[in-house]
């Protein structure tokens, strides 16, 4: 009971406050059970703050024990930002730090205030040890590198004195990146005997945090591949306050990283990197360039004069036959997903036009996502009935998309994350807001005294059936929209709200009325 509270006020400050969500779609059933820890991610003003709204997994500690020898190692790296591709956006909020690195002194003269802590977060391989390399090498400072499992000992204690002794040493260093790898390892609980440790590693870290100046010149990059895992304190203003997503590379993105891997590697003419980016979905930076480097090994064995298509198409299929199931989404899969997605953005470009589309994607986004829909709320003070209706038609607009295109045997499991949280919302409204026949009653409060309210359940449903009913009448409508957007997704994977918007403005069969 305490939890689903929880959850319900989390969705009601979403649509209350400027608030970003993600619509997931979890992928098949072996990731169900990824649907019980939603990412939720709100944009407030100060910066991001995290809830991971339903039962937090209590996942194994990745990595442990790696990196151990090289605790607290100090390089000087070599690489750049031209070493890095695609990643445009992360570059450009990196570029201003490496502005500040080289010369702290004139921010302090200004009066500026850095941003202390910077997290990386994305899928494993999409390049977020490379980007804080790449820091480090462009300004020319030491960048010191270590694990969040670096830190999570058995001893009491242990954890947070080696916090001390690193920034110890990188204060006396002066100018330097400090990167923490898989923080989440540190940012969570392991277990509740080691919750102790943990607390202290953490409570080390942020003070380390809050005890530099911007005249020191010293900034602390952390990666995740699992935010919703981390502890929501990490990401409070003056702390973890700035977070740059770094997503797997879409289509356009892989070719300018299968590009810039391919320099000094001798393909031969028949070699088509184009067509190469196209098959690649879902690979990472990382498995792009382990591809091209498979490919040069078959072909140096070989040995007469370069990599030809054979070698790539070789690597291309032990690499998806390697990979991780759950990645690589079959073509049958990608459409579902990009109906399913496509539903979900017309429906909010209809329904809620004060909200603000700013990226869909069918993409994996990380944690049993298949796509996703990144809509940014307006900001409310007061939340309306219509509000919360128009919410619940988007979030179970995906469902609708899918029924009304593959028939309801060929529903899957990728709604589940959705259903769930539209169950929330409304279960609030008639539990909670008093928004459904009864205006003047908290049946919650009332069940305190009285027992639990009789037909809440069935409330419960008529109105869900009812938001799902309308966002199904809606999308039938607007059926060519929901088409030509799920095309389109498919060709390019992600893509810009704007883009997305013009799209489904090109193909309405009615114009949307004015309204918001
Ligand atoms: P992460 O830390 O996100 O797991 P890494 O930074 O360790 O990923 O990436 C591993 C390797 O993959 C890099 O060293 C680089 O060779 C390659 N790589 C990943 N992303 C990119 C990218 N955007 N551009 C170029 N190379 C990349
Ligand atoms: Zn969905
Ligand atoms: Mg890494």
């Amino acid at each position: 009971m305490k939890r689903m509270t929880t959850t319900l006020t989390t969705l009601i400050l979403i649509a209350a406050l400027g608030a970003t969500m993600l619509s997931l779609t979890i992928q098949s059933a072996p990731n169900l059970r990824a649907t019980l820890s939603q990412i939720l991610i709100i944009i407030a003003m100060a910066g991001l703050i995290l809830l991971a709204a339903l039962g937090r997994r209590r996942g194994r500690t990745e990595a442990e024990g790696e990196g151990r020898g090289a605790f607290g190692k100090c390089t000087q790296p070599s690489c750049t930002f031209s070493d890095v591709a695609a990643n445009e956006q992360a570059l450009q909020s990196l570029e201003a730090l490496r502005d500040y690195l080289i010369c702290p002194d004139k921010y302090v003269r200004y009066g500026a205030r850095m941003p202390k802590g910077v997290l990386l977060y994305g899928p494993p391989g999409t390049g977020k040890t490379l980007l804080a390399r790449a820091l480090a090498g462009e300004a020319g400072v030491p960048f010191y590198a270590l694990s969040g499992s670096d830190f999570v000992e058995k001893y009491v204690g242990v954890g947070a004195s080696r916090v001390r002794a690193l920034f110890k040493k990188a204060r006396k260093t002066g100018r330097c990146v400090i990167f923490i790898d898989e923080i989440d390892a540190m940012g969570k609980r392991r277990d509740d005997s080691a919750s102790d440790e943990r607390d202290q590693t953490l409570n080390a870290l942020l003070s380390e945090m809050s005890g530099f100046y911007t005249g020191d010149g010293i900034i602390v990059i952390a990666a995740t591949n699992r935010m919703e895992a981390l502890d929501p304190a990490l990401l409070r203003p003056g702390r973890f306050d700035r977070q740059i997503e770094v997503g797997l590379p879409d289509r356009a993105q892989r070719l300018s990283i299968l590009k810039l891997h391919s320099r000094g590697k001798p393909l031969n003419t028949d070699v088509n990197l184009e067509e190469l980016a196209a098959q690649t979905v879902s690979f990472s930076g990382a498995s792009l360039e382990n591809l091209l480097n498979e490919a040069a090994l078959a072909a140096a064995e070989r040995d007469n004069g370069g990599i030809d298509v054979r070698d790539l198409q070789q690597a291309f299929y032990r690499a998806v036959a390697g990979a991780d199931r759950g990645m690589i989404a079959t073509e049958h899969e990608r459409r579902i997903i990009a109906v399913h997605e496509s539903g979900h953005a017309v429906a909010s470009y209809w329904l809620s036009p004060e909200n603000r589309l700013a990226r869909v994607s069918i993409l994996p986004a990380g944690h049993g996502a298949a796509g996703y829909n990144l809509c940014v709320p307006q900001e409310r003070i007061m939340v309306e009935k219509r509000h919360l209706e128009s919410q619940i038609q988007v979030l179970l607009a995906g469902r609708a998309a899918e029924q009304l295109i593959s028939g309801d045997d060929a529903l899957t499991a990728g709604a589940s994350s959705d259903l769930a949280r539209a169950t929330e919302l409304a279960a609030a409204m008639v539990m909670e807001l008093g928004m459904w026949d009864e205006p003047s009653v908290s049946l919650k409060a009332l069940g305190r005294y009285c027992g639990a309210g009789a037909g809440a359940a069935e409330s419960c449903k008529a109105l869900l059936h009812r938001q799902y009913e309308q966002v199904k009448a809606l999308l039938s409508t607007h059926m060519e929209a929901v088409l030509a957007l799920s095309e389109a997704l498919l060709e390019t994977e992600s893509m810009e709200g704007n883009a997305v918007e013009k799209i489904i403005a090109a193909h309405l069969s009615i114009e949307r009325p004015d309204s918001a």
